[in-house]
């Protein structure tokens, strides 16, 4: 498989936002325009064939790759938030961190009954996240039909949170 540009440019924070995380910073891939486009691109090529009808991505940085994806898929992009920032009827979707729990939730009227539904991150590290993504989707009456990442942390096993489901992933790191 051909490298991506956002391969070089993706810039290891040790120690963010807490001792022993090695955060994934994409903000250097953001900034150059050839490396984002062919992100988008590349989304975009290995999404298609899921025939999707909406792209819900998860704050904050699944909502820079999800809402240009889903121009291009032309179809429509639906929030996944953290929680009390959604101001209309919501579904709420509690799931267990490392320590303590995080909340997201999703508008009730944001998906329609049957919607085939891809679900945008920019990182799949444990799958906590996605995998509480794919459950209000769900609960929403959507179908998941996908999940797709710019970066996965292949040593975190997140897949095993969602093994139900085709996951598109363009960068990968093994430990
Ligand atoms: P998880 O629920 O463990 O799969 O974590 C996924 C969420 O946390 C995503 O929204 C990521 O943006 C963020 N995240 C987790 N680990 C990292 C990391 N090492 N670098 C950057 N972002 C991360």
């Amino acid at each position: 498989m051909e490298k991506l540009l956002a391969e070089a440019l993706v810039r290891d924070v040790p120690d963010f936002p807490k001792p022993g995380i090695l955060f994934k910073d994409i903000t250097p891939v953001l900034q150059d325009y050839d490396a984002l486009k062919q992100v988008i691109d590349k989304m975009t090529e290995q999404s298609r064939p899921l025939k999707v009808d909406a792209v819900v991505g998860i704050e904050a940085r699944g909502f820079i790759f999800g809402a240009p994806l889903a121009l291009e898929l032309e179809v429509g992009f639906v929030p996944l938030r953290k929680l009390g920032k959604l101001p209309y009827n919501r579904l709420v979707e509690e799931y267990a961190l490392e320590y303590g729990t995080n909340t997201v939730e999703i508008h009730t009227d944001s998906i329609k009954p049957g919607q085939r539904v891809l679900i945008v991150d920019d990182v799949l590290a444990t799958g906590g996240t996605a995998a509480a993504a794919a459950r209000l989707v769900e609960r929403a009456g959507g179908q998941v039909a996908g999940l797709c990442f710019l970066i996965e942390l292949d040593f975190l096993e997140g897949r095993k949170a969602l093994e139900k489901y085709p996951i598109i992933s363009l960068i990968h790191y093994q430990e």
